[in-house]
């Protein structure tokens, strides 16, 4: 039995105790930074940056009170993310997303460096074989993990294994070679390319706006996937509206042991003790953080989790979330999602439930957990 510490996110009188920014400071207190992290050390403190138009990220307020906390120990932070978009332009995005040094306190830096090249090849595991881990992460003695989380189309929830088995690895390697990086993860075949139905494409232009390495073009009439420039995101697919586009994809089960599959292989480069786990169940919008948009939320806001063990930090907000009420004017409203069915799966048709359960069998942590309200 994990603890997992709780900070909600109902304010009832009128004080600063009462704020969420409080209740956070109280889930750091608990959490005792001072044995995570010695005087000295650097902290990588991995969040995702959001998009151009996906604004329900964790917000800077929180980032800087951990920055401070983990100054406070001795500790150097460093708020991190990897490559998603061209490295240039999504430190734009950071900042437009109020992310920046100014703001939190400390640097703010790409983990995989400027270009997306810098990793590391770490064993994974039988579905991976090897990840390559972003170099700061896997330099770093302590990380912090600050996970929003919300639904995934393809893995059904997104919390902290997701934000570390796809964000913790590398977006890009400089042999050109996918199955280096991140579409590893994604893709299924060694030879896995994107292909594209003109029967079926109404030319609506949703993959080609979408598309992170402009590997999608628009010739004579048609279009074009650069398999050279592909990245094996699968944020194409993921749009279309007519099927019109796909990835030849890992299979559901296969995929969401490959996430905790490479949330274990970024784990690995820590010594135990060293990496503690900040959920924030707030926002809790259907989609990644990636998307060029968020939609509405589909529970209300629940509050912060905090905890040592990811499989329990995990399992907490899943059913936080499961077990709220499904909000009007939501994707669960629209796909008839009653009060008692569990809002996510029944929201997205895809069970996040799974990667937990795998990162459990594969000893990452306890899906037993003792909820200790601050
Ligand atoms: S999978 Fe689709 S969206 Fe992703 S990089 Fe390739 S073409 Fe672009
Ligand atoms: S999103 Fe689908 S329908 Fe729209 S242009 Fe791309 S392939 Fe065609």
């Amino acid at each position: 039995m994990s603890k997992v510490y709780f900070a909600p996110a109902r304010a009832k009188r009128w004080d600063y105790s009462a704020s969420q920014v409080a209740g956070l400071e109280r889930l750091i207190e608990k959490l005792d930074f001072s044995q995570a992290i010695a005087k000295g050390e650097y902290v990588a403190i991995k969040t995702h940056f959001g998009s151009e138009g996906a604004h329900r990220i964790v917000r800077p307020v929180f980032l800087r009170k951990i920055v401070e906390a983990v100054k406070a120990v001795g500790g150097k932070p460093f708020v991190c993310d990897t490559v998603r978009i061209q490295g240039w332009d999504y430190l734009e995005v950071a900042n437009q997303n109020g992310i920046n040094p100014q703001s939190v306190g400390c640097p703010v830096i790409l983990a995989d460096g400027l270009f997306g090249f810098d990793s590391i090849e770490v064993p994974a595991g039988p579905v991976l074989g090897s990840v390559r881990v972003a170099s700061a992460i896997h330099d770093a003695p302590a990380m912090i993990v600050v996970s929003h989380c919300k639904g995934h189309i393809e893995a059904g929830f997104g919390g902290a294994i997701k934000n570390l088995a796809m964000g913790g690895v590398a977006g890009r390697h400089r042999s050109g070679d996918w199955k280096q990086a991140r579409g590893h993860l994604h893709a299924a075949g060694a030879e896995s390319s994107v292909m594209r139905d003109a029967e079926l494409c109404i030319m609506c232009l949703q993959c080609l706006h979408v598309c992170p390495t402009e590997a999608i073009s628009e010739v004579d009439g048609g279009l074009v996937v650069d398999d050279e420039k592909c990245w094996r995101c699968g944020r194409c697919e993921r749009v279309c509206p007519e099927d019109a586009i796909k990835l030849q994809k890992r299979g559901e089960d296969e995929f969401q042991m490959a996430l905790a599959e490479g949330a274990k292989a970024v784990l690995s480069t820590f010594q135990p003790g060293k990496v503690l786990f900040f959920n924030f169940v707030l926002e809790v919008q259907p989609e990644c953080d990636c998307m060029p948009m968020a939609d509405t939320p589909l529970v209300q806001d629940q509050g912060i989790l905090a905890s040592a063990d990811i499989v329990a930090v995990e399992q907490a907000a899943l059913d936080l979330i499961n077990n709220a009420v499904p909000l009007p004017y939501s994707l669960a409203e629209d796909r008839g999602v009653k009060v008692g069915q569990r809002v996510l799966a029944g929201a997205l048709g895809v069970d996040g439930q799974l990667h937990i359960n795998a990162a459990a069998r594969i000893g990452l942590g306890s899906q037993k957990y003792e909820l200790v309200e601050v």
